[in-house]
């Protein structure tokens, strides 16, 4: 296939593996902050690639993951309510909140329904106009865009059933958090290829400049991620921190300002709670006064108790690149993709779900 099979040449990787192991000669330690990097690099076995002496620590770029239980708990309810129609990603469907999932309030009569495109909860509305739609927005930049242009099309079809439940969250606020907790050491970020199309690679500047921390925008390829690490462990060992763009046939400085524009006009930020980290200062979206009306939880005055995590869960230490997902006790035994206990374990990006189906390949 055009523009991924050149990205994925076996004598390419052989090569760049041969050059990163002829460079490397002190310990790197590097956190992959994207769960998609995370699947990738399992996937394609480049964990068993690396030279010993550079560590992988997975973070927490993984949207369902790092939204907390009092959410998922606050979508089950909404969606146990006889007038309302969920739509959501399917991903989010299996996450367990506190008590059941999306898919077990199916199972009991709840009308749950996966979507591929927010623009298919419009449709849904108007097929229902008995009913309330809503839309469970959760995502980081990659997504929020295609959100907001479907609040923009409800508003200007008058599709008065239709609302979205805004879950929504930012980079790189949460890096900031992660860079001042003292239990976290890494050298250098494998910076998010997806989020940075939409934001552009100048909003990791910060990190290289007030925490010398080396920082490498990174496509998802099997070439691509060996091209950056070797750009970070070149970085690391010379001592000298950088911002570099490793992706640029998508990622540019300013990233997609039109994108942008449309989340702007509807979205605005606040400070968001997330899994494991905690509230975080302007890392998450909420709608604009003016598309009040499309936000479920200020029409129905939802109201979100306080998380907490299953007994034994570490998905908080492991969204923080504190644990790895073998450092649970109930990783693999009491909770696998098939009975997740946490969000980890669900995800397609999840960092307990790609550990599981592709192993430790150290
Ligand atoms: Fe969470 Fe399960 Fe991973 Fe443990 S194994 S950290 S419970 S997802």
């Amino acid at each position: 296939m055009r523009y991924v099979d050149e990205y994925r040449g076996a004598d390419l990787v052989h090569t760049l593996t041969e050059k990163l192991h002829a460079l490397s000669n002190r310990p790197v330690r590097i956190m992959e902050v994207c769960g998609t990097h995370t699947m990738s690099i399992f996937k394609h076995g480049l964990r068993q690639m690396l030279p010993k002496n550079v560590q992988l620590i997975s973070g927490p770029g993984c949207p369902v993951c790092v939204t907390p239980s009092g959410v998922i708990d606050a979508f089950v309810e909404l969606a146990g309510r006889p007038e309302v129609i969920i739509t959501t990603f399917g991903d989010m469907i299996r996450v367990p909140g506190t008590g059941n999932s999306l898919m077990q309030a199916k199972a009991a009569g709840a009308d749950v329904n996966i979507v591929y495109s927010p623009m298919d909860s419009l449709t849904i509305a108007e097929q229902n106009p008995d009913k309330l739609v809503v839309f469970l927005s959760v995502g980081f930049e990659t997504t929020t865009p295609t959100i907001a242009a479907t609040i923009l099309e409800a508003d200007r079809r008058k599709i008065g059933n239709f609302c979205v439940f805004p879950a929504n969250k930012t980079m790189p606020a949460p890096l900031k958090a992660l860079m001042e907790d003292p239990k976290l050491q890494v050298d250098g970020l494998l910076c998010p290829g997806h989020v940075s199309i939409i934001s552009g690679s100048e909003i990791y500047r910060f990190l290289v400049d007030d925490y010398g921390i080396a920082c490498v925008v990174a496509g998802f390829e099997p070439t691509d991620i060996l091209l950056s690490i070797i750009a970070l462990v070149k970085q690391v060992q010379e001592d000298r921190p950088a911002l570099e763009n490793c992706y640029g046939r998508v990622v540019t400085a300013e990233g997609n300002v039109k994108a942008r524009t449309i989340v702007d006009t509807v979205f605005t930020q606040v400070d968001s709670e997330w899994r494991g980290l905690g509230s975080i200062k302007s890392s998450g979206l909420t709608l604009r006064e003016e598309y009040s009306s499309f936000d479920i939880i200020k029409r129905l005055d939802i109201q979100i108790a306080p998380s907490s995590e299953p007994k034994g869960c570490r998905c908080g230490d492991v969204l923080k690149g504190i644990n790895q997902p073998p450092d649970c006790p109930i990783f693999g035994n009491r909770c696998t993709p098939g009975s997740p206990v946490g969000p980890c374990m669900v995800s397609s990006e999840g960092t307990c779900a790609a550990w599981y189906r592709y192993g430790d390949l150290n």
